[in-house]
Formats: C-alpha cells, sequence, structure tokens
C-alpha cells in the first residue's frame, strides 16, 4: 500500500513538469547557473584557504592571473544567476496560467451529472490555492532550497573527489549524521504540521459559513455563540504553530551545530591527525571545510524533496482532479448523419425518460411543441420540470427516446450546433461586472441592436433614463436595479442571441407580484416567431400560454391552455386553486 502511495506522489509530479513544457529546460538552465554560482562562492573559500596553509608550508607559489580569473567567473555567474531568479518566476506564472486555464475550460465542460460534487468556493479553492501550493513545485523556493544546493553539493563532492576521494567519504560520512537525526525528528514535526493544516482548513470553512450568513448572524446574535468556537479554533492553530516554530527552529538549531560545528571539528582534528601521520596533506582539508557545508545542504534537500512531494501532493490531487473531471459527451463525431425526422417546425420529445443514477425522473415524456408556441410546464416541485429544461440544453445527454428540434436530432448532433438554438433565462441570473450592454451582447455588438431588444425587453426605458445610460456598470450587489429590471437585463440577453428558442426556470420565483407582471407582459409582446418554453410554479405567469404542460413524479398528467385546464378540474384546477392569484 505504501509502495503505490510513493508511486502515486512521484508520477503526480512528474505529470505537474509535463506541463511546464519547453519551459522545464529554461528551469534546468536556471537552476544550474545558481547552483554553479553558489558552488564557485563556496569552492573559492575553499582554494583560499588552501592556498594560505600551502603558503604557510612553503609549498605553493601564488598565481595571481588564475585567482583574477576565478573571481571574474564568480562574479559572471553571480549576475547570471541574478538574471535566472527572473527564469523561475517566468517559468511558474506560466505554469500557473496554464493550470488554471485547464481547469476552467474542464470545469466548464463537465459532465452535469457531477456538477453537484464541487461547490462554487471549493472549485475557486482548487483553481486559486491549490494551484499556487502544486506549482510551488517548480518554482523559485524550490530550486533555491532542493536543486540548487543539490548540484552544488554535487559539485563539491566531484572537486574533492579530485583532489583526495578519502577527503570526500570522510565529508559525506560526517553530514550523513545531520541528515540521520533529521529523518528520526521529522515524523515529529510533519504531526504537528499536519494539525495546523487541518485546523486551519476547518476554521476556514467555519468562517466562511459565517460570512455567507452575516444576516442570520446579526438577527440571530450568532456572532456570540459562534465566537467562543472560533476563539478556540484560532487559539488551537496559534498554539500548534508556537509549537512547530520551537520545535522547527530547535531541529534547525541542532541541525545547523551539527553540521557547521561538529562537521568542521572532526574535519580539522582528524584531518591534523591524518596529516601528521603524512596520510594526506593538510591544505586540501581546509579546502573541503566550507564544501562541506554544501555536501551537507545537498543532503538534506535530498530529504526534503521527498518531504515537500508528499506535502504538496494533495494539492496537485486536487489540481488534476479538476482537469481530469468527466466531460459532457459531444457528438461531434456523428454530425454528418442524416436526420430521420424532416419536420423542421417542431420540437418533438418522444418517450423520453431519464434518471439520475438511480431515481426515475422522467418517464416515457412525450409532447410536440410548434416553432414560436408559447409553452409552459407546471406542476408541484421535484416533478421534472427543470429536469426537461437541462435536458433540452443538452447538459443530460443519458436520456432514453428521441428529442427532435427543428429538424436536429439530439442524438446526432454536435453540442455546439445544438445549443445554438437555445437561450437560457434562469431563476438565478448571472450578470457580470460589465455594462449594461457588455452584459446584453456578451461582448461585440452595436448600441442599436442592444437597444432593440433592450425595447423588447422593457428595459431601455429605464437605462436610457440613467446618466450612463447603457454604458452603467452593474457593480456587486446591483443595487442600482431591482430584482425584476435585473431578470429583464438578462432576458435582453437572451433575445440578443437570437436564438429561435428561449428557456425559462422558475423567472420570476424569487420576485414580487408586480415585477412578475411585467415580466409576464414582457413575454406575452416578444415577437410572435421566438419559441417560449417556461418551467414555472407561478401559473399566473403562463396563463395567457399557448398550451400548458402538467407534470407529475415525471409524467404529463394533464395539458391543455389555461382554460381547458380549469374545465378539466384535475390537478392544474387543484393548483391554480390554491393559489393566491
Ligand atoms: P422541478 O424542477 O420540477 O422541481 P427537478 O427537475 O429539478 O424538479 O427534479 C426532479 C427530481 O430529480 C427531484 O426529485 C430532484 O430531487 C431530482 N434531482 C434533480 N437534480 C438532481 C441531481 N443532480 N441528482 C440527483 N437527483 C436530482
Ligand atoms: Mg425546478
Amino acid at each position: 500500500m505504501k509502495i503505490k502511495n510513493i508511486k502515486n506522489e512521484y508520477s503526480l509530479y512528474f505529470r505537474l513538469l509535463k506541463y511546464t513544457n519547453k519551459n522545464l529546460i529554461l528551469f534546468i538552465i536556471c537552476t544550474i547557473i545558481s547552483g554553479i554560482a553558489v558552488f564557485l562562492i563556496f569552492s573559492s573559500i575553499g582554494i583560499l584557504l588552501s592556498n594560505i596553509v600551502g603558503a604557510i608550508n612553503g609549498e605553493t607559489t601564488q598565481d595571481y592571473s588564475l585567482s583574477l580569473m576565478y573571481i571574474l567567473v564568480i562574479f559572471i555567474f553571480a549576475i547570471l544567476s541574478s538574471f535566472s531568479d527572473i527564469g523561475f518566476v517566468y517559468v511558474e506564472q506560466k505554469l500557473q496560467i496554464l493550470l488554471r486555464n485547464k481547469m476552467l475550460k474542464s470545469y466548464f465542460k463537465m459532465d452535469e451529472n457531477i456538477s453537484h460534487k464541487y461547490s462554487n468556493t471549493e472549485v475557486l479553492n482548487r483553481v486559486t490555492e491549490d494551484v499556487n501550493q502544486s506549482t510551488f513545485l517548480i518554482s523559485y523556493y524550490m530550486s533555491g532550497f532542493i536543486f540548487q544546493p543539490i548540484l552544488s553539493g554535487l559539485f563539491s563532492v566531484i572537486l574533492l573527489y579530485m583532489v583526495d576521494w578519502r577527503i570526500a567519504v570522510l565529508c559525506l560520512i560526517c553530514t550523513l549524521g545531520n541528515f540521520i537525526f533529521s529523518r528520526l525528528t521529522i515524523k515529529w514535526v510533519r504531526k504537528i504540521r499536519s494539525n495546523i493544516v487541518n485546523g486551519k482548513s476547518q476554521t476556514s470553512n467555519f468562517m466562511q459559513e459565517c460570512i455567507e450568513g452575516a444576516i442570520e448572524m446579526r438577527t440571530f446574535k450568532l456572532y456570540k455563540t459562534f465566537n467562543n468556537s472560533l476563539y478556540n479554533k484560532l487559539e488551537n492553530i496559534s498554539y500548534n504553530t508556537k509549537k512547530f516554530a520551537f520545535i522547527e527552529g530547535l531541529r534547525r538549531q541542532i541541525s545547523n551545530i551539527s553540521n557547521d560545528c561538529l562537521t568542521i571539528i572532526i574535519l580539522l582534528s582528524l584531518g591534523a591527525l591524518l596529516a601528521y601521520y603524512k596520510i594526506i596533506d593538510f591544505s586540501n582539508i581546509m579546502l573541503s571545510i566550507p564544501l562541506s557545508d554544501q555536501i551537507g545542504q545537498m543532503i538534506m534537500a535530498v530529504a526534503n524533496f521527498t518531504s515537500i512531494v508528499k506535502q504538496k501532493s494533495p494539492h496537485l490531487e486536487r489540481v488534476f482532479e479538476i482537469i481530469d473531471l468527466p466531460q459532457e459527451l459531444d457528438n461531434k463525431i456523428n454530425s454528418n448523419l442524416q436526420n430521420n425526422i424532416k419536420d423542421t417546425s417542431q420540437i418533438i420529445f418522444d418517450n423520453v425518460s431519464f434518471s439520475y443514477e438511480e431515481k426515475e425522473v422522467l418517464k416515457q415524456v412525450s409532447f410536440n411543441i410548434k416553432k414560436g408556441e408559447k409553452i409552459a410546464f407546471v406542476g408541484e416541485s421535484g416533478s421534472g420540470k427543470s429536469t426537461i429544461i437541462k435536458i433540452l440544453l443538452g447538459l443530460y445527454n443519458n436520456n432514453y427516446g428521441n428529442i427532435n428540434v427543428f429538424g436536429l436530432e439530439k442524438e446526432n448532433c454536435s453540442i455546439e450546433k445544438w445549443r445554438s438554438n437555445f437561450s437560457y433565462l434562469p431563476q438565478d441570473i448571472s450578470l457580470f461586472n460589465l455594462t449594461v450592454a457588455e452584459n446584453i451582447s456578451l461582448g461585440n455588438g452595436n448600441l442599436e441592436d442592444i437597444r432593440t431588444v433592450g425595447k423588447m425587453a422593457n428595459i431601455d426605458e429605464f437605462i436610457s433614463n440613467k446618466p450612463k445610460g447603457y454604458n452603467l456598470k452593474l457593480q456587486d450587489g446591483n443595487v442600482e436595479f431591482s430584482g425584476g429590471q435585473l431578470q429583464r437585463i438578462a432576458l435582453a440577453r437572451c433575445l440578443f442571441k437570437k436564438s429561435p428558442i428561449i428557456l425559462m426556470d422558475e423567472p420570476t420565483s424569487a420576485l414580487d407580484k408586480e415585477s412578475e407582471q411585467i415580466i409576464k407582459e414582457t413575454i406575452e409582446q416578444l415577437p410572435q416567431d421566438i419559441t417560449i418554453i417556461v418551467v414555472t410554479h407561478r401559473l399566473n405567469l403562463t396563463k395567457n400560454f399557448d398550451r400548458l404542460y402538467v407534470l407529475e413524479k415525471g409524467s404529463i398528467i394533464e395539458s391543455g391552455n389555461h382554460n381547458e385546464l380549469l374545465e378539466k378540474n384535475g390537478k392544474y384546477a387543484y393548483l391554480w386553486n390554491i393559489q393566491d392569484n
């Protein structure tokens, strides 16, 4: 089981590396440059120490031109290294943009069947925080803390090996003790760290709930009740963070003492002894002193690399899960198939059944709607009304039976072509932080066309009365306009798309009677060639429609216009009578 996990963590990391594309080469070059820069600095100190000892012993003659060359190379690499920092940021940013694009693209094309698994905040957290955490693995810090010390340490081992392999081995043995100490104490730190992470995530969820329910918090005076709980949670995080800082600090100090002092003491004393017996040259021991620090850092970096990859892998998993979301089916491959039904003036549902997982929600639903008709689906909550709209929109495609819209067969039509037939007006409309005009045209459109649909949607008058008119920006909260006015701006957007069918799902259920009445009149006055299909439980809205279908538990139990249905004295009449119309 454990082996499988480890494999999984690294395969996630490799997958991340693949997304860097060609930028990985830039990352490697930058890392090599900064690795060399650090190595040069430390090795120069070593060479200097070694030369001093050599000079004291009268062994070496100083070669100033070589020293100057060395200083020049150090200088060049130091400058290059500062440029490489920009390279790291560049690679990390590119990767973040790419991942975010991929995630959003995948999210917007996800199979609707799984959409309920991801709340808005959940997706947002993954696109922002988890991407940040994931790309840490290919960042400036990762290079600085991990790859650069590994490289510099490797060069140090190689240099020492070339000078005297026994000193290289001695250095490795000395630094190994530090590594073992770090491994033994890491579990301790990791446990506290995981407590902090869990605590933070719980607290942030808790705070989010409180902020979302700000009005309830105020009216029920929940703040007093929650304050204690929040205080305890924050105190707990704070306690663990302090504990972490203390233990981690202690570990680091012990590690530094062991790395910097103990290693040097061992190297010097053992070196002096071996030099005394003329087994090795003492000037080479002097060379090894700064290099041993680099070797120690290398060994620690190797250990840290594993733990960082493990730490970040849950974030990688959360990012890739979004990228790998099951996508909605698209029948592009079949798009040249001939349509069976030639009638291009009707919307036909022929024995359509549909289930969410196990639960059958639509049972052999059949109806024909002619171009330009105004049709409503009414019925109690949960009867399957919205499901019909979602199936029409192509959000769910695993239905039984045939669906044909103006001669196009749903099964054989590409999603894009299919959706071009529809506009959609839900209860909770989404208007963007753009101008009214931009919200209507969603991109390019001239003011004349926008005003034409504005007039149809009954918004032209009150928008033109605003000083900025259609160029007024819709701000957060949209306090400028009432709910009914905003709903009609959204209706104007539907009209601007010029699709032959407008689908509306409970368009007035969040509005007062007065606003509903205006929308009712607006819909009734829309051009005759637009087919309107409305799903609602507000029966007054669709009273004058051409035909109403009454749904009950996924079946159509009645159909006809308002008067016909009242005469039948069935379900519709019952629903109408209990409503305060
Ligand atoms: P209506 O719009 O008439 O209120 P819906 O079409 O939204 O009804 O839902 C019909 C039934 O399908 C309800 O019982 C509802 O609980 C169920 N349902 C709706 N969406 C889902 C879903 N994503 N997963 C599972 N069941 C669902
Ligand atoms: Mg509904």
